[in-house]
């Protein structure tokens, strides 16, 4: 039986922390490697998440790092091979060569688990690898598997097979009614994902037996496990409890998370970063670049510098025109205007819900 690896990779963000710190707690008995991809252009507060992260866990967080022959830190070399080509949401080679592609290289061919810290409280499936050896698990979420590997359990085609495995199950209370439920086809009308949470509302350890006794017949890594203790995993965690596993463990919550004030002709504006990564991020919000000019200007100068040749972070706005005052001043009414219509729509208290609804996803594999 091949031995299977299990990773987590802590992107400096908030969610990867504190799926470290309760893995560590709840399953320590899975033998994890935690590595972090650095870029070279990650904010000091990154580097502090990660000593602290290593006290806690009591284990090395491996760094990985691109290009780890050159002379330049990774995101130099990559830029001078890409003749000064910033990288942007629509061509995201920063990402790929950076983060991917050391990920990959790290885990060559072993079967691998990799744990990913999407929350119970948020929409979406955080794309990590699309390589066969390499299969996501989302510790936070009710649903802890993957969508290819639902699709492959769940679809029609399978419906026979499925039913016989789940008749092999031990007995549930809730069995009958989960079967009956099984067997309704999926359809215009009965989605895969109406099918899945149905079924996850009935009984969540049963679904998660289910999905690894299909398992067992794939050729995913987790075919190779005996058990897998998180079949048993009911926990859904949300963006308040991600806070309070930071704080209780003592690993803390990142610095850049922290609201501060600025002001704004008398009127107190709160603002904060919304997440981790380079500190030049093209994903950032104005205001963030703001926060970086006012609190890391040295930072803010160095990322003015790789804007030559007609390349910018920005479309259409050169970091040195978005701190001129007016044009300041401006995107700090603009952005309490905008706080205010979100924070009375959302209610909720975090600025960073506010950062995030404005902003949308971003990069899974820099952010999470
Ligand atoms: S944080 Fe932003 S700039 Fe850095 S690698 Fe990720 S997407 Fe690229």
């Amino acid at each position: 039986m091949t031995k299977v690896r299990h990773l987590l990779g802590i992107s400096g963000g908030k969610d990867s922390a504190a799926l470290a710190i309760y893995m560590r707690n709840l399953y320590p008995e899975l033998d994890i490697e935690y590595y972090t991809c650095d870029t070279g252009k990650e904010l000091e507060e990154t580097y502090q998440l990660i000593k602290n992260l290593e006290v806690y866990l009591g284990k090395t967080i491996e760094l990985l790092q691109a290009a780890n022959q050159s002379t330049q830190d990774p995101f130099d070399h990559y830029l001078d091979l890409y003749g000064g080509f910033l990288p942007s949401a629509n061509s995201r080679w920063c990402t790929k060569k950076l983060k991917l592609e050391p990920f990959e290289k790290f885990v060559g061919n072993d079967p691998v688990i990799s744990y990913v810290g999407i929350r119970g409280d948020e929409d979406r499936e955080g794309y990590i690898s699309k390589k066969p050896n390499i299969q996501s698990i989302f510790p936070f979420r009710k649903n802890i598997w993957s969508e290819d590997v639902i699709g492959k359990a769940l679809t029609n085609n399978n419906l026979v097979k499925l039913i016989e495995q789940f008749d092999g199950l031990s007995y549930t209370p809730s069995k009958v009614r989960f079967r009956e439920l099984l067997l309704k086809p999926i359809s215009f009308n009965f989605t895969q994902t109406q099918k899945t949470n149905i079924l996850l509302d009935v009984d969540v350890r049963l679904f998660n037996e289910l999905i690894f006794s299909f398992l067992k017949q794939t050729s995913y890594p987790l075919s190779e496990e005996n058990t897998f203790p998180l079949v048993d995993n009911e926990d859904v965690l949300i963006r308040e409890d991600i806070f309070k596993l930071l704080e209780e463990s003592g690993v803390g919550v990142p610095a850049y998370y922290n609201k501060l004030d600025f002001d704004l002709n008398g009127k107190v504006g709160q603002y904060s970063r919304s997440r981790s990564g380079c500190y030049f991020c093209f994903y950032q919000q104005k205001i963030e670049w703001i926060w970086l000019y006012e609190q890391h200007p040295d930072r803010f100068l160095k990322a003015v510098a790789y804007e030559k040749d007609g390349y910018t972070w920005n479309d259409n706005e050169r970091l040195e025109d978005l701190i001129k005052p007016a044009r300041m001043q401006a995107i700090k009414e603009e952005y309490l205007k905008r706080t205010a219509r979100i924070a009375h729509k959302s209610k909720s208290p975090y600025l960073l819900d506010i950062l995030n609804e404005a902003e949308g996803e971003g990069c899974a594999s820099c952010f999470i």
